[in-house]
């Protein structure tokens, strides 16, 4: 399926110059948001994963839909502040700043296979600040999905660099 048509782009959001991909259209599509599912987690059937990683807020909804596909348990990559219990933390860097990821301190068990999945990769930054959490909790990151690569940014290359899969549906 080709997913482009499905995927809304909103000029200057969030601010001037950016074109921003708006997923929630795809999402709201029942052929193509299912269509999106089994297509990211094709590669991985058959395939140990122990749980899916999920980066908030839209790599929830799709790694929710993910995780139960694939009988995986999830795990969610928040923001800074807003899990209950002990957490660990990852900074990354932004345009202009640093924001930061978290998981739970027993989010994931040495050893687990975890796939990261979020909808849209860019610079990488966030994805890599995940991957960098998760194995340093122990796990072993064995790929990232995404629905959407922005392909002239070089996240899913500097991704690919670690040795790790990454799969997209859409440049
Ligand atoms: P990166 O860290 O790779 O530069 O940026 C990717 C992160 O920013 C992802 O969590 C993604 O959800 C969000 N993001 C950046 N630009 C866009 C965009 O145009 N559309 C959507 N849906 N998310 C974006």
């Amino acid at each position: 399926m080709d997913f482009k048509p499905y995927i809304r782009t909103i000029p200057d959001y969030p601010k001037k110059g950016i074109q921003f991909r708006d997923v929630t259209t795809l999402f709201g599509n029942p052929r193509a948001f299912r269509a999106a599912v089994d297509a990211l987690v094709q590669p991985y059937a058959g395939v140990r994963i122990d749980k899916i990683a999920g980066i908030e807020a839209r790599g929830f909804i799709l790694g929710g839909a993910v995780a139960h596909q694939l009988s995986t348990g999830f795990v969610p990559v928040r923001k800074k502040g807003k899990l209950p219990y002990k957490t660990i933390h990852e900074e990354y860097d932004l345009e202009y700043g640093k924001d930061q990821v978290e998981i739970h301190v027993d989010a994931v068990k040495p050893g687990e296979h975890v796939v990261v999945v979020d909808d849209l990769i860019a610079t990488g930054g966030t994805a890599f600040a995940a991957i960098k959490l998760l194995e340093r909790a122990g796990a072993k990151v064995v790929g990232c999905l995404f629905v959407i690569d922005l392909p002239e940014l070089g996240g899913a290359d500097k991704i690919r660099a670690l040795g790790k899969e990454v799969t997209t549906l859409v440049e």
